[in-house]
């Protein structure tokens, strides 16, 4: 039953409420600082703890418990162990220690480690994130209590995403205190926020069971573009059907029990397209949260008949999917990324801005690193939003102010004087709550910075690990150039911004993303264009980046060697797979039915030949030569699949659309009742 009272929201999370209902006075104060401040974790009561989060999940019904994490595979991982403890002959009773809580040991050794750990000496270890809440996890017959962990080696080493990101926020943390000193703030609390918004696709089960692409590999491989798919705009933001309302309905109720707060839902621009936007929150809770909420709406879609698809791009010449990932850092309650409304807070403003300017410019190779994938692949740099290219929207608003400050003049009819910083308040910025430029992957949005690049599918970790560490490079820069002057401080900084501005304006972009001219003119600027996962995962061997990542402490020389290392095989193994599945689609379900097609309209013509019969023959012999064309072609173009997988990524893709093409071809001239798949016109449009 959903529950619309909001008396079960955050029930199934060991938080404050529970922490304080649950444990001794003193514990849960120690243990709310710790949530709360991030304050390094006072072991002793680790013990009590334990005990007052085993009674809690107890009490929900849950017999086990288990180090939730998120190794390198993308997605997360559990193994459950129950509380039982026997006491003696046929008798137990239910137990949990704060060792248990803490750390854990897991036989991992089949995660991707990229040559981290070596099999023999397989273990992984798990750590308690106290940061992140316990939660219970329910299904049919009880409930699981789940603890959000960090994993990695016996040396330390990262093998998962969390601990990455982590790092970076501390690192990122360090950064902004140090540049809030020097606008005379000290010690207040830092939050570095995350809003991921998540695309996501819904088709009927019965016709996802029917298509072994669907199944074993998230998108369609072949499928003939329907006559009718997003032309007219008629889904985006339409009324929601009712069989989909009830299944988001399902899944927000869920969620909102997990204390996630799923906020808004509509329909996307693709048909079966939608999303689902959390409010923003610390950014560690808010990766946990996005995870949940992509295995939440999977489970709630199988429940009512349906399969969520999560992948980039489950089906060709319609939109793929995204998770716009919004960042902001707040202040002492206070977002920095938001203009302020008096010269003081203007200046902060601008100088975190610029901050991010410089970041996104010098390290747009990484950010588009923390994205590649080869689902992804088939939104970036090939025919979507948006490009490969990355570059930042400010607004024109802002952007003027930006030309202000770089050239020391006002634009004509504004009847301003130039900006100066830190005495003339900023014009009013107006937050806009509309996309004013799609094609943007990284876009200034009134408060906050949207980074649109990431995949559905993708952990936010990656991309949010990165963004932290260029920027808390970039603020250090900052910080260490005002270190450098003497002079007026507002004097000083204006110069340093106008310098900066010079320097980064390259990456900021208006225009039409998707344009073929700014790939040209991109590339006049000097702007990295990443077209493809082996080209995006390249930055990894660079020197100074991998300088950058040791320096801030987030990840070592090795950790990023595996890490490139997972990438490039699990692109590999993806495209493989993706050639296989293609490979056996067309030769054992496609090609039996055209063969039999063909040899049904042969017997027909030369039956009709036979009985002297003239009308019919001319339109029989043009559809066999197109049939007999059309499986000829099969034939050549499966053969070659079959030779690229063994050889290239780049080649068993190169084949594999090429052979879609026949295919595709092929589905409009076969008899519909006997086409082995379900067709687009289905599958995006009965639910
Ligand atoms: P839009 O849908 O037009 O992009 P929204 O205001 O709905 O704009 O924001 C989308 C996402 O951005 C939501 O998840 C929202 O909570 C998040 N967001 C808003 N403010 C911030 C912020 N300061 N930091 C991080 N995310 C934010
Ligand atoms: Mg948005």
């Amino acid at each position: 039953m959903i529950d619309t009272s909001l008396k079960t929201y955050g029930e199934d999370v060991f938080s404050e409420r529970e922490i304080r209902q649950y444990l001794p006075k003193t514990t849960a104060a120690k243990l709310i600082a710790t949530m709360r401040d991030g304050k390094s974790m006072d072991p002793s009561i680790a013990d009590a703890v334990a005990h007052g989060m085993k009674e809690w999940a107890l009490a929900k019904g849950a017999t086990h418990f288990t180090h939730w994490f998120q190794p390198m595979t993308g997605g997360t991982a559990e193994k459950h162990d129950s509380f039982l403890e026997p006491t003696g002959l046929a008798q137990a009773m239910y137990k949990f220690s704060g060792k248990n809580l803490i750390g854990g040991e897991a036989d991992a050794s089949s995660f991707p480690s990229g040559g981290l750990r070596s099999t023999f000496e397989a273990r992984g270890y798990t750590a308690w994130d106290p940061t992140s809440p316990a939660f219970i996890k329910r299904h049919e017959n009880g409930a699981t209590l789940c603890i959000p962990t960090a994993f990695c080696a016996y040396t330390g080493a990262a093998l998962d995403m969390k601990t990455p990101l982590l790092r970076s926020i501390q690192a990122v943390k360090r950064a902004v205190e140090r540049l809030m000193n020097k606008f005379g703030s000290h010690g207040k609390h830092i939050d570095i926020t995350l809003g991921a918004e998540q695309e996501y696709f819904l088709i009927d089960r019965a016709f996802y069971l029917k298509r072994p692409d669907l199944l074993q590999t998230g998108r369609t491989v072949f499928g003939a573009a329907p006559a009718k798919h997003q032309q007219l705009d008629d889904h985006y933001y339409g009324s929601i059907r009712p069989r989909i309302l009830k299944f988001m309905s399902e899944a927000e109720d869920a969620l909102w029990r997990l204390g996630v707060p799923a906020k808004t839902r509509h329909n996307e621009v693709a048909p079966a397209q939608f999303e689902l936007a959390p409010m923003f929150e610390d950014i560690n809770l808010a990766v946990d949260h996005n995870m949940l909420i992509m295995e939440v709406l999977r489970l709630t879609a199988e429940a009512n008949g349906l399969v969520c698809l999560l992948h980039e791009k489950p089906f060709e010449g319609v939109n793929g999917s995204g998770k716009h990932c919004n960042w902001s850092i707040a202040y002492g309650g206070r977002n920095l990324l938001s203009p302020g409304d008096n010269p003081r807070d203007n200046a902060i403003f601008l100088t975190f801005l610029s901050a991010v300017i410089r970041a996104v410019d010098l390290h747009a190779d990484l950010l588009r690193m923390s994205v590649a994938s080869a689902g992804n692949d088939h939104r970036l740099g090939a025919h979507e939003a948006p490009p490969a290219i990355i570059s930042i929207f400010l607004g024109d608003e802002l952007s003027a102010v930006m030309k202000e400050i770089e050239t020391g003049k006002t634009a004509k009819k504004t009847g301003r004087t130039a900006m100066k910083i830190g005495v003339d308040t900023l014009p009013p910025i107006p937050r806009d709550a509309t996309d004013r430029n799609r094609t943007s992957p990284f876009a200034f949005t009134g408060n906050k910075f949207e980074f649109r690049a990431p995949g559905s599918s993708q952990n936010c970790a990656a991309s949010q690990m990165v963004l932290n560490t260029i920027v808390a490079e970039s603020i250090d820069a900052i910080c260490d150039k005002l270190d450098a002057l003497g002079g007026d401080f507002n004097e000083e900084l204006q110069k340093l911004l106008q310098r900066l501005i010079r320097k980064h304006k390259r990456v900021l972009f208006s225009g039409d993303g998707y344009a073929a001219d700014w790939q040209k003119e991109a590339a006049e600027r000097g702007l990295p264009n990443l077209k493809d996962t082996p080209a995006a995962i390249e930055p990894l061997d660079n020197p100074a980046n991998r300088a950058l990542f040791a320096k801030y402490g987030v990840l070592d020389e090795n950790e990023i060697i595996s890490r490139r290392e997972i990438a490039a095989e699990g692109y590999a193994n993806r495209i493989r797979i993706e050639g296989r599945v293609a490979l056996e689609i067309a030769r054992s379900m496609v090609r039996p039915v055209v063969a039999d097609e063909f040899s049904r309209l042969a017997t027909a013509i030369g039956q009709a030949r036979k009985d002297g019969l003239k009308a019919g023959l001319r339109g029989l012999g043009a559809l066999s030569q197109k049939l007999g064309a059309g499986l000829d072609d099969l034939h050549v173009k499966c053969e070659r699949l079959e030779k690229a997988i063994d050889s290239t990524p780049g080649k068993t893709i190169a084949a594999m659309e090429d052979l879609r093409r026949t295919v595709d071809r092929l589905e409009l001239l076969v008899d519909d009742h006997r086409w082995p798949l379900p067709k687009y016109r289905q599958m995006l449009f009965i639910y």
